[in-house]
């Protein structure tokens, strides 16, 4: 029996994490939940799942939530802020901690996890994109066990080999091919992309998914930071990354040997896949998601990134080859302008200015502690502010 704490279980991959763990009642049990302000939404899933605590962003939700139980007559205890967080991700009752908070929110408490040595399911990529370094040392320091639920990721950590020492050389590997489906706007007239409302960047054509990382996907800042995510991941250098864009989102990602073979992991888009798959590591159970048909499918396509189109992905090799501070700058732009957009106060093909901007404007360095992680994160977002406030379009 694996007890789990689920961060952000409100969202959209944490409705899948509990969509999968409630049809496995013998191998889960949901030890602690967590919102971010949807007391509501966060009371009818602890009706669900009996956790035994819920935390919450702050005292007014917190208060909310507390009769909400009451009148449902249960015991769960609520815990508020970054405190509760960590301390629902570090419990010694807890087995494995489902990260999947959205942004720098997340950093804390799955660092938490990572120093408390749990088996850490990582589906908030902007923690590892901020924080790389840092956590990977303390994944290793303390014996944690680090699961990627990016379907991508966990496609990669599929076609690669298990147990195997080593860096991506030692396994035999040439490169990883990393898919994106190219967004919504893959096709879309350059001109047409500065009327694009928050309702048509967040119209995924393959995965329903929150908003920030919808947007993401649209700017192709998402595979941006996927490249910053496998590159810690898996110990790859940036030139060990390819993006390779496959619109049907049939194949999530493949590794190229230096055979010549290629592995890749398909199935159906649906991130119960990679959470089931992580969750039950090594062994395989049902995730709820159908068979592929792939009749149906008929036709696989691929094609050449375009970096012109999308400048967030010439930037992310950028950043990378950078190091130090730079990707928690390139972060930290990114959520503060994709949060503007969403809030109808900057153009969407103005997000990927934002972040070129900040980054021309943060100066940067190498790194060692979280704080001064924290600090970089904290000067691009007053940064990015400002060159908010110079573009908006209100
Ligand atoms: P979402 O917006 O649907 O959910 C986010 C969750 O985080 C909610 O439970 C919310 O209450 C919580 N949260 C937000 N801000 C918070 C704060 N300040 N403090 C505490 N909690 C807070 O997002 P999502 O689509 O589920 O994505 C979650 C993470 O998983 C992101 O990092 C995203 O990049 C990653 N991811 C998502 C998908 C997907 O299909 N949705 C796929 C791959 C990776
Ligand atoms: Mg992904």
């Amino acid at each position: 029996m694996q007890n789990i704490t689920v961060l952000g279980a409100t969202g959209s991959i944490g409705r899948s994490t509990l969509d999968v763990t409630i049809r496995h009642p013998d191998r889960y049990r949901i030890f602690a939940l967590t919102a971010n302000s949807n007391h509501e939404k966060l009371a009818a899933l602890c009706k669900i799942h009996h956790p035994k605590y819920a935390v919450i962003a702050n005292a007014t939700h917190a208060k909310n939530l507390e009769q909400a139980l009451k009148q449902f007559g249960l015991k769960t205890e609520v815990l508020v802020g970054e405190a509760g967080l960590i301390a629902c991700a570090a419990s010694p009752e807890v087995d494995t901690v489902m990260a999947a908070i959205v942004g720098a929110a997340g950093l804390a408490p799955s660092l938490a996890a990572a120093g408390a040595g749990k088996k850490i399911l990582l589906a908030n990529k902007e923690a590892l994109v901020m924080a790389g370094a840092v956590f990977m040392r303390k994944v290793l320091e303390a014996g944690a066990t680090l699961l990627p639920i990016d379907s991508e990721h966990n496609a990669i950590f599929q076609c690669l080999p298990n147990h195997m020492p080593g860096g991506l050389i030692e396994k035999g590997v040439r490169r990883i091919l990393l898919t994106g489906s190219g967004g919504p706007f893959r096709t879309t007239a350059s001109e047409l992309l500065l009327n694009v409302t928050p309702e048509q960047a967040c119209a995924h054509p393959n995965w329903v998914m929150g908003r920030k990382i919808s947007v993401d996907s649209a700017t192709m800042m998402n595979k941006g930071l996927e490249i910053i995510e496998a590159h810690w991941l898996f110990n790859a250098t940036s030139s060990q990354i390819e993006v390779v864009i496959h619109p049907q989102s049939v194949i999530h990602s493949m590794v190229e040997y230096s055979d010549g073979s290629v592995l890749a992991q398909l199935g159906n888009p649906d991130m119960r896949t990679p959470i089931a798959q992580a969750l039950a590591y090594p062994e395989r159970i049902d995730s709820g998601v159908d068979s592929l048909d792939l009749f149906r499918t008929g036709t696989l396509t691929f094609e050449e990134p375009n970096f012109e189109r999308f400048p967030s992905l010439r930037l992310a090799y950028e950043v990378l080859n950078a190091g130090g501070s730079t990707s928690a700058v390139f972060n930290a732009a990114n959520e503060m302008a994709v949060a503007a957009f969403l809030d109808h106060k900057l153009a969407f093909n103005r997000i990927t200015n934002i972040i070129s901007e900040t980054l021309a404007r943060v100066p940067f360095g190498p790194v060692q502690t979280i704080d001064e992680i924290i600090e970089a994160d904290r000067h691009s977002r007053v940064v990015a502010v400002e060159l908010i406030t110079a573009m908006s379009i209100q």
